[in-house]
């Protein structure tokens, strides 16, 4: 029979990986927790109209890489390519700004976009982000900051940069957006076959094309934040000032666009040197959309989000060689047939009092299940036989070597882990 494949792009991921997913997970959720953010879980499915209005018809996502279909009742539905606007219908939808003036939200998981595939970049990709909604504040978007920032330090990817700009709003932005058409029609027939159309649609997405010739003529394009209208120049040097409180360090980088119509006033992302990513380098970013909620026929409530690339941050942990898959304290081998009942429920007794541990359901002979036992990388092994059944005794073994440490089957539990507590005890291998 022929083979089927997974789908191009998207990945399985396996126990011995799935440990390093959980514990970013893990470490966001608890952090996120202590920030005040609960969190949302929206369907991975939305009406396509909500990314048309959100996102912009514009923009590369709604233009070419959503994975749209139409069901059975003939609405066009789309897989969600990002988490900001799901996150925004749903705030609307429930009516939170009646229940609470500031809401803050995070979610994870799954997003698709139909993209050409490069390192750590994928058709379906997972997301950590978060959501304020209801203050103009600047002290909002540092605090968001601020947890991306803490987030990576508890990961220890310390080697990872922030870079703030502001796009202005409605007041500055039109006013640079056509001094940046006149600099760029200078240019247009040099400018990538996207760009010249980018160019009459939504300039400011010139600025953040890929194409190096492209890139090469936004860096000398007018520059943003000299165009800021006086309340947006305040705002922007306000996020600055209070980043100084926090200690956090930044780059104010004008290049920093992050590809969506949505967003207004400050925008940040997060840049990693790492080898592993390749040019991938982003880990993540966001900004303030102050007129997304309402232009979805939300209240008008000012908002600001970020979205972190869990693909990427669960690379860079794994080639940071951390150990994260917790090991296996105890295995139990049957020294003969007899014992195998009594060693199957003390493997179930040892589970129940909460130990990790494992034995070979195949039974088999005792030399085949210990070579079992040092391919789980278990810390003790334990052989149940006739002896040991009648005389309730048994020998605890470290498989790193040392003296075996002689139990009473019934007080197994308790010796296997002040064994594991002390600070001799054999190390995970
Ligand atoms: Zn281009
Ligand atoms: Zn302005």
């Amino acid at each position: 029979m022929s083979k089927v494949s997974g789908v191009k792009g998207m990945n399985d991921i396996l126990p011995g990986d799935v440990e390093v997913w959980q514990h970013v997970e893990r470490t966001a959720r608890e952090l996120f927790g202590r920030f005040g953010y609960g969190e949302v879980r929206t369907p991975m499915v939305e009406d396509t109209a909500l990314f048309v209005r959100s996102v912009g018809e514009t923009t590369d996502i709604v233009g070419k890489e959503m994975y749209t279909f139409e069901d059975k009742g003939g609405r066009s539905l789309s897989l969600r390519p990002e988490g900001t606007a799901p996150a925004a219908r749903a705030y609307i939808e429930h009516s939170i700004l009646n229940q609470e003036p500031i809401t803050r939200w995070f979610y994870m998981g799954p997003m698709f976009r139909y993209e050409r595939m490069k390192t750590g970049r994928y058709r379906q990709f997972h997301q950590i982000g978060a959501e304020g909604y209801g203050s103009k504040e600047p002290a909002q978007d540092v605090e968001m900051m601020d947890m991306v920032v803490q987030l990576l330090q508890k990961l220890g990817l310390t080697d990872v940069s922030l870079n703030i700009n502001s796009l202005g709003d409605d007041a500055c932005r039109p006013g640079y957006q056509n001094r940046l058409v006149e600099y760029l029609r200078a240019h247009s027939s040099e400018l990538c076959a996207d760009c010249q159309v980018r160019l009459e649609k939504n300039p400011l997405r010139v600025l953040d094309c890929k194409n190096e010739r492209c890139q090469q003529i936004a860096n000398a394009a007018p520059n943003i934040t000299e165009s800021l209208c006086e309340p947006c120049r305040a705002h922007f040097a306000e996020v600055q000032r209070k980043l100084d409180v926090l200690g956090i360090k930044y780059v104010v980088n004008s290049r920093i666009m992050r590809g969506l119509d949505y967003y207004t006033r400050t925008t940040f992302e997060f840049i990693a040197s790492h080898p592993a990513l390749g040019t991938a380098s982003t880990v993540g970013g966001g900004g303030r959309y102050d007129k997304l909620v309402k232009s979805l026929g939300g209240p008008d409530v000012p908002a600001v989000g970020f979205g972190l690339g869990l693909d990427r941050l669960c690379l860079l942990l794994k080639e940071s060689g951390q150990q994260f898959s917790p090991p296996v304290d105890l295995f139990i081998a049957a020294a003969d047939e007899g014992s195998a009942d009594v060693a199957f429920g003390l493997v179930s007794r040892m589970r129940r009092e909460g130990l990790r541990v494992e034995f070979d359901t195949r039974g088999g002979s005792l030399k085949s299940q210990m070579k079992r036992a040092d391919k789980t990388g278990a810390r003790f092994t334990l052989v149940l036989g006739q002896n040991e059944r009648e005389s309730g005794q048994a020998q605890l073994k470290p498989m790193a070597g040392g003296d075996a440490i002689p139990v009473r089957l019934e007080d197994l539990a308790s010796t296997v882990r002040e064994a594991l507590a002390r600070p001799s005890a054999p190390p995970a291998s």
